[in-house]
């Protein structure tokens, strides 16, 4: 055959081609078409102009279609502007049955979030029915869940002790029973009671079990600090021998610097060169946010413990106390988001008081509130969140008195792309939706692809702001005016719906 005979054929193929596809598309029926838009996928690569379609709850259609020859019950002028996966949020806190409405979440372009986090998980061994209630009162984003490893811990009632045989099978049964059910794998709070006391073999002999249904260990590790990171760190990947691993709100309590933040970099890379799956999440705030009693030394972090000290040794407490306050750059440094001195720094609180920050936090003891703690160097948290495989998180709620809860996506868009010019788009969009959506496991979402669930934003990115601060935390983000949730837009230039159309995410089924 002459290769002009070949191409002859060739164009009279693409043609009818042609036709066909719009022939189909002409007898199809679409719920949306969302026209024109850049769509920045969820996958890091560069964004291009397509159309969507939308049947149902899932993404039909991606390419360039004639609105003229679309049959659609709703039609979306995206031009001028991205398009892009909702955000998930790989740890966060809340609880849906009190607050399915979540527009801490929505507002910063969160569709779907993962609870269950630092070791605390509800309905242990119930997940069946606890899934079931949150289905009930219609969560307005989609929620998947992990079991958390202190929860599993308390149920067994171990106390401080080691474990024996029989109750180190007695939680395994129990998180299996959890991970059956769909909870996506394990978190663990190795820095707070009772995660603290678990040691090396029961841990592995937990991830073994997560391993076995492919799931996830997502770790609050033993301790943040510049001197005990890189010790942490070998205690997450020692579990990685088994299955998935990832540091949650990975930062560096007083480490400084840039250089810093590359051998923590480059020690979790050696780990990846070993064969090891990890990875980690971050917060955008240099202060965190935690219960007073992470200033506690081990020995006085339950009241029983500290009521102790206070009889039997308070100059010891007082001394360690004073120690670590100083380290986490003083009592200005502290600044309460719960219990009666809400709002003041630890500082403020001990004027009003009358009496040193010590004695104030002595006589409060470690249970007393929760306060944010500005304790990490802007410099090395920007570098660590510019690492391979680390995604965003809020480690937020709607209630929580920290900024992260309802600003962090938006953070990212207005800080790290728009301001600093750290990230482009299309990489911090890959650090909110489709790294988080594969660390996970929620296969069908995160990405803007044809078969994927439409969970959808449309938004300019240069009109994205985090509104809220430490003072005013509460405040909405702004800019994420266009959300769909499983194929119903749920909020309408910045109108949010009445409708609530997120989901119960289950491990190991699409849906
Ligand atoms: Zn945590």
């Amino acid at each position: 055959m002459s290769s002009e005979k070949i191409l002859k054929i060739s164009v009279c193929l693409f043609i009818l081609g042609f036709f066909c596809i719009s022939a189909s598309f002409a007898q199809q029926r679409w719920d949306w078409h969302i026209s024109g838009g850049t769509i920045v996928d969820g996958t890091g690569k560069a964004a291009y102009r397509a159309d969507i379609l939308v049947r149902d709850d899932s993404i039909g259609y991606i390419g360039n279609v004639n609105a003229d020859t679309i049959q659609s019950e709703h039609f979306v002028d995206a031009t001028d502007k991205v398009v892009s996966p909702g955000f998930i949020d790989s740890h966060a806190h809340g609880v849906p049955l009190e607050t399915p409405q979540f527009q801490n979440f929505l507002g910063m372009g969160v569709t779907s979030i993962v609870l269950g986090q630092d070791g605390s998980s509800p309905a242990v061994g119930e997940l069946s029915s606890w899934f079931e209630e949150v289905e009930a009162v219609n969560p307005a984003v989609n929620i998947a869940l992990l079991s958390g490893h202190g929860s599993i811990r308390s149920k067994v009632d171990i106390g401080k002790q080691k474990p024996t045989n029989k109750e180190l099978q007695k939680m395994q049964k129990l998180l299996r029973s959890d991970l059956n059910a769909g909870a996506f794998g394990m978190s663990t709070g190795l820095e707070y009671v009772p995660g603290m006391y678990a040691d090396e073999e029961e841990l592995e002999l937990l991830a073994e079990v997560v391993g076995n249904e492919n799931g996830l260990i997502m770790s609050h590790m033993r301790s943040e600090d510049n001197s005990e990171i890189e010790t942490s760190l070998d205690e997450l990947a020692m579990q990685g021998e088994y299955t998935a691993v990832h540091a949650s709100h990975l930062k560096v309590v007083y480490g400084k610097g840039i250089v810093r933040a590359e051998e923590i970099l480059d020690y979790i890379e050696y780990f990846r060169s070993q064969g090891i799956h990890i990875t980690a999440d971050i917060y955008p705030y240099s202060a965190s946010y935690t219960g007073i009693g992470i200033v506690f030394p081990d020995w006085a972090k339950t009241k029983a413990e500290w009521q102790n000290a206070l009889e039997e040794r308070p100059e010891v407490l007082r001394q360690f106390l004073k120690n670590k306050v100083a380290q986490r750059n003083g009592a200005d440094a502290i600044l309460f988001g719960s219990g009666e001195f809400s709002g003041l720094t630890l500082q403020e609180a001990a004027e009003q008081e009358n009496q040193s920050a010590i004695d104030l936090l002595m006589k409060m003891g470690p249970q007393a509130a929760s306060a944010a703690h500005f304790v990490m160097d802007q410099q090395l948290q920007d570098r660590l969140m510019l690492g391979e495989k680390i995604m965003v998180s809020s480690d937020g709620s709607p209630t929580m008195r920290h900024p992260r809860g309802y600003g962090s996506f938006a953070k990212m868009v207005r800080y790290y792309v728009n301001e600093k010019e750290l990230l482009s788009l299309e990489e911090a969009i890959y650090k909110m939706s489709g790294l988080p959506a594969k660390t996970i496991g929620l296969e069908d979402r995160g990405l803007v692809q044809e078969g994927m669930k439409a969970d959808l934003l449309i938004f300019e990115p240069t009109e994205i702001q985090d509104r809220a601060t430490f003072e005013h935390p509460h405040k909405l983000a702004e800019g994420f005016d266009w959300i769909m949730i499983n194929g119903t837009v749920v909020r309408k230039e910045g109108v949010f719906s009445e409708k609530r159309t997120g989901r119960v995410l289950l491990n190991g089924s699409n849906q």
